[in-house]
């Protein structure tokens, strides 16, 4: 097996050496700085309360293999995790409901909860405070890992098992040659390497630094305080960091409880964000002990005083107690709140898997493991790729603002839509301008400004047809929504509309093997027809979705490649330079031109009146899937006629310099045709309506071709591509479980994402996208459900716990005609 260097014995570190070990491999090398008995990371003092329940599945699947993994793991008939169960607690009607959405997470992710009264909180918790808890969440399953001793059973259990631990012995360089790493440098030392995982926790950044790679995670201090002994918890609790009671959030004050015997232990969010920087704490000494580690600073009791008042009112019992010991312990936060798991982009052979909680971490191992052995995690990990963030979005200055941002808003109720307030307008594309004109309201994703919808078209409401109008939204899902939508889906399927696609990513695949390497990497013949543009997948070697792309072959040599996420470019990247240096001539470059380029969709069934009124014939007459590079009115343009909204029409694209006249041109010559400028908030709605999938939503990893229903895009007739092997055998029939269309029954219950559906009253899957469908005047979803789950059959949807019916369509709407009407 090939040599493994892991930097770091934390909660991490140990358990990915554990999970490699399980999958055979033999050569494994644990390097830590500090001494292995308490290395003195943040698993050193972590007080590992351990709640399952997050709005990723991703990251709840990595809880649930945690805690499974932590249940397993026993000496002396004991195991490392003390099964209390969680209960959230709500002292607001905002996070009563907030919890009801979040029970609706946990079925989605089969995670079995209840909603509790305030009677049952009382019950289940007699030490709340009966005035200040209107309800809760009660989730059986959570409960408090015992970290540090998980870490010692691991070291234990993996030293037998031939793994090599290194104690005292700093990593302070990383051994390169030829763009692969060949070992690291310690204080005692070089150590040589296929491979090296860093491990290291917040220490992240400074060992990235040492591969030029930047780690966008900031170490923050976050206090936790144990209070004095109480006699209600004496009795129940011998052992002195033993606990009986659920471990209990109270997210309405950033706080959280457990107990340690007859103490209670509790942890604090709501003070000021306290930046730290790793490589300021100096080396980790050669005894660490409880009160004396790197990643435990001093405490500072002023920040914390809210905490005290608020959990005295709380729990009321602490009124006799006081504060005697506390800390100001680091760790890691993200700009999105998500780890950072994956591969180095250039550097081959060089891994990290940091910013994990103890929550996550076994599932964490689990997943880097897998990627190692078999080239992929059988869980997606787009929610905590290394490579979901883009460029700007290292920058120290980011990083640092959005993190704290993270630490301050990681109890609050945060609306699915709700963009950053800041920072804002780092990405603005050449039409910028002219949306503003227009009453833009932007939100943000991926550091790109994209209309949401535009106020400018509120004066078409009163000539909105009745069949058009929308129903009344519930206040939820009115957020980050308005009327103005249904206007510009309206005139977007009867007349034409003006869509800002810049934000998608454009690739230029070039060289003469460029051809060859994405023959090899999708799921069709892309070099079939050289007039007509390919939508296809990126399939990995299980058959699991990477993501759609669009090629266009502009030449033998030069190909325009549309994906849709940093993760797909970095897939790319990596196959174009491995293929380059395994076969010099047949070299390939991928060059990233989002940026310098832009894109407009004209879609609607006057979109050729309007192309042809800026006379460009060879572009009106492209067939579906056809482009071709031409001039728009002194614009030099690529146009694919493709949409993404099912309509007539084309997205053009141009290099930014001639953004802007490429909109007023178009602008211009749709003003007979009653162009308006539109939003995603359309663009969701009709893409649903006509079946077309999002990835990361719709289709993932997790789902093959045939189950997210595009088994159409896969060229069984092809000698081989990426995933082929895998797919052998399978078909839409065979699928056990297909993405489905679901249409509310009542033709007003909005839902937004991630709700459960149930059948006959067991869930069986969960909303991947939803809309509401303007086209028949009722929301949609879509939802994997199993296959015996038929046409016609009825589902119900949980939406903050009410319950919502639904009817299964086989396919989308694509039947329903578009109404063509002139406006
Ligand atoms: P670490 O435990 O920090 O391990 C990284 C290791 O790498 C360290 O031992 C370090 O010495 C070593 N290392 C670094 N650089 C080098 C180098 N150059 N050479 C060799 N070795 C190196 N999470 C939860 O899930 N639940 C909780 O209740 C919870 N409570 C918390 C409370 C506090 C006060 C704090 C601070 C954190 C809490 N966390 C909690 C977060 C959790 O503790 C961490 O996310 C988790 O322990 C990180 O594990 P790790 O293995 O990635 O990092």
């Amino acid at each position: 097996s090939p040599r493994v260097v892991i930097i770091g014995a934390g909660i991490v570190g140990t358990n990915l050496a554990d999970e490699l070990v399980s999958r055979g491999w033999n050569d494994i090398t644990v390097v830590e700085q500090g001494p292995l008995g308490m290395p003195g990371g943040s698993t050193s003092h972590a007080p590992g309360l351990v709640f399952q329940t997050n709005s990723s599945k991703t990251m709840s699947d990595f809880a649930r293999y945690t805690v499974s993994k932590l249940l397993s793991l026993k000496e002396d008939g004991q195991s490392c995790f003390n099964q209390v169960g969680g209960l959230e607690v709500a002292t607001t009607p905002e996070r009563l409901e907030e919890l009801k959405r979040k029970r609706g997470w946990a079925s989605s992710w089969k995670i079995e909860t209840r909603i509790l009264s305030t009677d049952e909180c009382l019950e289940m918790y007699p030490l709340l405070d009966r005035d200040s808890v209107l309800g809760g969440l009660h989730i059986p399953t959570d409960g408090l890992a015992l970290a540090a001793r998980a870490v010692q059973l691991l070291i234990k259990r993996t030293t037998k098992a031939g793994v090599r631990y290194l104690e005292m012995t700093p990593v302070t360089d990383i051994e390169r040659s030829g763009g692969r790493v060949t070992g690291v440098t310690t204080s005692k030392g070089s150590i040589p390497a296929d491979i090296v995982v860093s491990c290291a926790g917040f220490w992240g950044v400074e060992i990235g630094a040492m591969v030029g790679l930047p780690i966008p995670l900031l170490p923050l201090a976050h206090q936790y305080v144990k209070t004095s002994s109480l006699q209600v918890l004496a009795a129940p609790n011998k052992a002195s960091n033993g606990a009986h009671l659920p471990i209990l959030r109270h997210q309405d004050q950033d706080l959280y409880y457990r107990e340690h015997g007859d103490r209670y232990g509790i942890g604090y969010y709501g003070h000021r964000p306290m930046p730290v920087v790793a490589a300021s704490l100096g080396n980790t000494p050669e005894n660490v002990s409880e009160e004396h580690m790197p990643s435990r600073l001093e405490f500072t009791p002023e920040d914390f005083q809210p905490a005290w008042e608020a959990s005295q009112k709380l729990l009321p019992i602490l009124r006799d107690a006081e504060i005697t010991d506390g800390f100001n312990g680091i760790f890691s936060f993200t700009p999105d709140g998500g780890p950072i798991v994956g591969q180095h982009p250039t550097l081959d052979g060089f891994y990290v898997a940091e910013a994990v909680w103890v929550t996550h971490s076994a599932g964490v191992a689990k997943a880097v493991a897998e990627l190692l052995t078999s080239g992929r995690s059988e869980t997606d990990l787009a929610d905590c790729d290394l490579a979901r963030f883009e460029e700007v979005q290292l920058a120290p200055a980011y990083v640092s603002e959005t993190s704290q941002q993270n630490f301050v808003e990681v109890y609050d109720i945060l609306h699915p839509m709700q963009p950053k307030a800041s920072p804002r307008d780092l990405r603005v594309t050449p039409f910028h301008a002219r949306q503003q004109e227009l009453g833009a309201v932007f939100l943000e994703s991926r550091a790109w400004e994209r209309p949401q919808w535009f106020e400018a078209n509120a004066e078409l409401l009163d000539d909105l047809p009745d069949q058009w109008r929308p129903v009344d939204r519930d206040v939820w899902s009115a957020r980050f929504h308005s009327l103005i939508v249904a206007v510009e889906a309206w005139k977007t399927r009867t007349a034409v509309a003006m869509y800002d696609m810049t934000p998608l990513k454009r690739l230029e695949v070039h060289g003469p093997g460029a051809g060859e390497m994405l023959q090899r990497l999708t799921t069709s013949d892309v070099l079939a027809n050289s007039k007509l543009a390919t939508y296809t997948l990126l399939l990995d070697n299980k058959g699991g979705i990477r993501s759609d792309v669009m090629v266009a072959r502009l030449d033998d040599e030069s190909f325009h490649v549309g994906v849709f996420s940093p993760v797909a470019m970095d897939y790319l990247l990596r196959e174009a330079r491995q293929q380059s240096r395994r076969d010099g001539p047949r070299w390939v470059q991928v060059r990233d031109v989002t940026g310098g380029t832009c894109s407009i969709g004209l879609w609607g069934p006057l979109a050729v009146e309007v192309m042809k009124a800026t006379n460009s014939i060879d572009i009106a007459g492209l067939p579906q899937h056809g482009f071709c590079e031409a001039f728009i009115s002194g614009v030099p343009v690529l146009a694919i006629r493709l949409s993404h909204v099912g309509e007539l029409g084309w997205e053009i694209y141009t290099s930014a310099e001639f953004g802007q006249r490429l909109w007023d041109v178009l602008w211009a010559a749709g003003q007979s045709y009653g162009v308006v400028a539109a939003g995603r908030g359309a663009m969701n709605s009709l893409r649903m309506e006509k079946g077309f999938r999002d990835w990361g939503s719709d289709m993932t990893t997790e789902h093959d071709p045939y189950e997210a229903g595009l088994g159409h895009l896969v060229d069984v007739t092809k000698q081989s591509f990426v995933g082929k092997e895998a797919l052998v055998g399978r078909s839409e029939r065979t699928s056990s479980r297909r993405l489905r269309t679901l249409t509310i029954d009542d033709g007003k219950s909005m839902v937004l994402g991630k709700e459960p559906v149930f059948h006959e009253g067991r869930p069986v899957g969960y909303v991947t996208s939803a809309a509401f469908a303007y086209t028949i005047r009722k929301p949609i979803a879509y939802a994997h459900l199993p296959g015996h789950i038929l046409n016609g059959a009825f589902v119900e949807l949980e939406y903050f716990g009410r319950l919502i019916w639904a009817t299964v369509t086989d396919n989308p709407l694509t039947n329903v005609p578009a109404r063509r009407e002139r406006p």
